[in-house]
């Protein structure tokens, strides 16, 4: 029997413990460590932060993925590990060994150190803090209420990327609770995104992304492109436009600061020197291995995987993260039967990208096409439900998957 620690139950990691419980029957004990006793859909946590979702729709039990007989859960937090001496340390347990070990503890907020930051904007990188965002822009409904000032009707998105737009969509989408809540007018409720490139959204081309930008302007989204933030304070930030002596200072103030102006790799992974990481990530080999440690995997968004053509790493996503998920454990499943590695590298073919903009519009590319408006966002919902699928097999899909779509 051969001991794999499989740590984090998020795409990546869920997806080994799935298919090696397939694949390594009778001859694997799998122990999987996560701090939640759920799986949640990273995907869909802007959802949850708007209050478009409720937080039962992109989650569900650890429980319902493992074989008690070959898979062993501890909920607990892991607090760092030792490559040489093969162990974990976990907060609340004895330390684990292993044969073999997959390292897919996810991502985390990043601040690029941007003063008051981590004190006062809400981050979105868990369920825990998506909800929290969602109960926050109800107190604020609440408070305007109570004090009429225009600031409590106010949403800052900090950041534009990827994540920042798919938000400042679905918290259009929540505008009307929002101001029912308050007793306002929906058109009443700001949202502001802040971001400091000019050329937004470059995953997709330029034509692509101006339609996106449109789409969001459309909703009545306020969009401060150029802004450099460089001080986050109780309801206020403060950013820089411009260069040299050209540069000037702006302010916005508003009480719900939301940040999303991207995300780093675990801390866990970033505190161990062997892995090498930059930002939370560590580049592994052609096999997902760490560099100079074969019995240790390293997926997901603390990888910094390098396409064949070298460059920069492919973007983290959850798609990579499944694919990587696979491959781990296939490539685990020949070293336990067979004694040996998979001949193949992993390789990754992205199948496109595709952002929404609230529950029905959406634009993105797929198979050399470029999508937009309804069709896309069937095809993300597609996606989302291919991706419960992946991870969690028919069963979750049927919970919690969207078959009405437009729900
Ligand atoms: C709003 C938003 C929209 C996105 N949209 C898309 C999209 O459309 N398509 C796409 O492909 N990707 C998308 N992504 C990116 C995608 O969600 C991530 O790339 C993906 O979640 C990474 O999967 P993972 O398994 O590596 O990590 P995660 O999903 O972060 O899972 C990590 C797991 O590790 C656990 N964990 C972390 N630290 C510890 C610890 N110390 N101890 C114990 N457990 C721990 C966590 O609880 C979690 O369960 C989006 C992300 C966001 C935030």
């Amino acid at each position: 029997m051969k001991k794999v620690v499989v740590l984090g139950a998020g795409y990546a990691g869920l997806k080994v413990v799935h298919e090696l419980q397939k694949r390594a029957n009778g001859q694997v004990e799998i122990t999987l460590v996560d701090k939640n006793n759920y799986h949640y859909e990273a995907t869909a946590l802007h959802e949850v932060a708007a209050g478009t979702l409720p937080p039962s729709k992109i989650s569900y039990p650890v429980a319902d993925i493992i074989k008690p007989a070959v898979t062993t859960f501890i909920q607990d937090e892991v607090t760092g590990f030792d490559l040489d001496d093969k162990t974990v340390s976990l907060k609340n347990h004895d330390a684990l060994s292993y044969d073999y070990l997959v390292i897919a503890l996810g991502f985390v907020s990043e601040t690029f150190g941007v003063e008051g930051a981590e004190e006062y904007a809400l981050p979105m990188a868990n369920l825990e803090q998506a909800e929290a965002i969602h109960t926050h822009i109800l107190k604020m409904m609440d408070e305007y209420k109570k004090t009429q000032d225009p600031d409590y009707l106010k949403l800052i998105v900090c950041g534009a990327g990827f994540t920042g737009i798919e938000l400042a969509g679905v918290l259009a989408d929540g505008r009307k609770e929002y101001a029912d809540r308050a007793g306002v007018n929906p058109s009443q409720i700001k949202i502001e995104v802040v971001e400091a490139s000019t050329r937004l959204l470059p995953m997709f081309s330029e034509k692509l992304a101006n339609y996106g930008v449109n789409v969001v302007k459309g909703l009545g989204v306020e969009l401060v492109t150029g802004a450099r933030i460089q001080k986050v304070e109780p309801d206020k930030i403060t950013y820089t436009m411009g260069k040299d002596e050209e540069e000037t200072t702006g302010t916005t103030t508003g009480k719900t600061i939301i940040w999303t102006t991207g995300v780093s790799g675990s801390p866990i992974v970033q505190a161990d020197e062997a892995l090498k990481a930059r930002r939370g990530r560590s580049i592994p080999t052609d096999h997902l291995t760490v560099e100079g440690h074969d019995d240790a995997y390293i997926i997901g968004d603390v990888a910094a995987v390098m396409p064949p053509e070298g460059g920069r790493p492919y973007p983290t996503t959850a798609q990579i993260a499944l694919g990587m998920g696979k491959y781990v454990a296939e490539d685990l499943a020949n070293r336990i039967k067979n004694g040996s590695q998979l001949a193949k590298p992993f390789v990754y073919k992205s199948l496109g990208t595709v952002a929404s903009v609230g529950n029905t519009r959406a634009f993105g590319e797929a198979m050399g096409h470029e999508y937009r408006g309804y069709v896309a966002s069937a095809l993300k919902k597609m996606i989302a439900n291919e991706s419960l699928y992946r991870v969690g097999g028919a069963g979750q899909v049927l919970r919690n998957g969207r078959f009405d779509l437009y729900h």
